[in-house]
């Protein structure tokens, strides 16, 4: 069965072609846009963005998946959260080709299309899952029929706080991967650091780094360094005492801030002081893109759900830990 997959909660405009047989997931096309603004996203511009950007994407991902628009047997689409302008594109691009191509329509949690790719792509089987991305920053352990939020940020997302913080910096965007150059050769100052319970906490820690770089105190590689360290031991901590409550064997890193070499480092000391496995989903498919949304669709329609066109309305707030997980037996 042919899936489109139709990514549109944020920044990212993404359309993913994929093909599941039985239990096998194969990505056909992945084509996708982002819009860098210069301050921070504007929610209203985003979506202009991906309207402008929509329809060359569709034929890229099409042409690319070697298909023609009547073999595809369902569309699926990000359906939440995210911001409700760029929500809306998506979802009103996914009732059109619905409708034209008389096929099946499906909306799909983004948070769980994340955690479900991630799992595809790396064979890991019941792992405590890391998402982490520009909106999002959760511990994740799938438990009796949902994905259970173990910790989770009380402010601010990790990738939203690298961003902000390289944006500060004046490094440029996209933030992580600037972070990562400019903290090469630098040495650990004291920072704050925030494990709350389960939960962590990014604000104060940007603070603290936005207020080293306006004081000229110290050197920008060590205060670079020292931020993405706290960011990632938090994490990686969190992370470790989920495995020991839960018992899990497998840790796996989903969403945007995947994609750090740093961050699947301290991962991977951490699982292997433990007896556990290290999982990383792959970088071209960490961050916002379609493949994923057309995946989790094919996954949610083999247990029987689909949704009347009536019933899609975009869902802005819609928790990890809401969503029903019928096909995991
Ligand atoms: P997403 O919201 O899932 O599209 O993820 C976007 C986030 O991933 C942004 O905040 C980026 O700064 C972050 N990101 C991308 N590459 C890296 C990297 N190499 N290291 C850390 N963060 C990254
Ligand atoms: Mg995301």
């Amino acid at each position: 069965m042919i899936t489109i997959g139709i990514e549109g909660t944020a920044h990212t405009f993404g359309i993913g072609i994929i093909e599941k047989k039985g239990k096998k997931c194969t990505i056909l096309s992945s084509i996708k846009k982002t819009y860098f603004p210069d301050k921070g996203i504007h929610p209203r511009e985003a979506a202009q963005h991906h309207i402008t950007v929509a329809k060359d994407i569709y034929l890229e991902a099409l042409k690319k998946a070697e298909i023609k628009e009547k073999d595809i047997d369902l569309v699926s689409f990000s359906m939440g959260p995210g911001l409700m302008p760029s929500l809306k594109t998506a979802a009103i691009f996914a009732r059109t080709l619905s409708q034209k191509l008389k096929k099946p329509i499906i909306g799909v949690n983004h948070c769980v299309a994340h955690i479900e790719i991630g799992k595809i792509l790396t064979n890991a089987k019941d792992p405590i899952v890391i998402f982490v991305s520009g909106g999002n920053s959760q511990i994740i352990g799938y438990s009796g029929g949902r994905y259970r939020i173990f910790g989770e940020t009380l402010d601010i997302a990790v990738g939203n706080a690298i961003d902000k913080f390289a944006r500060i910096a004046k490094l440029g965007n996209p933030g992580g991967p600037k972070l990562d150059k400019a903290a090469i050769g630098g040495n650990y100052i004291k920072m704050p650091y925030s494990v709350k319970g389960m939960d962590f906490s990014f604000s104060g820690l940007l603070t603290s780094a936005s207020t080293k770089i306006d004081q000229n105190k110290n050197e920008l590689k060590d205060i670079c360094y020292s931020f993405r360290h706290n960011c990632f031991a938090m994490l990686t901590e969190v992370a470790e005492r989920a495995l020991s409550h839960t018992e899990k064997s497998e840790i796996l890193v989903v969403g945007g801030v995947a994609a750090s070499e740093t961050f699947k480092n301290m991962l991977n000391i951490m699982c292997k002081e433990r007896g556990a496995k290290a999982y990383a989903v792959p970088t071209e498919y960490s961050g916002d893109n379609g493949a994923m949304i057309a995946w989790q669709g094919a996954l949610e329609h083999s247990a029987g759900r689909e949704h009347k066109i009536e019933d899609t309305h975009v869902t802005p707030k819609w928790r990890t830990d809401q969503v029903e997980i019928e096909y995991i037996k």
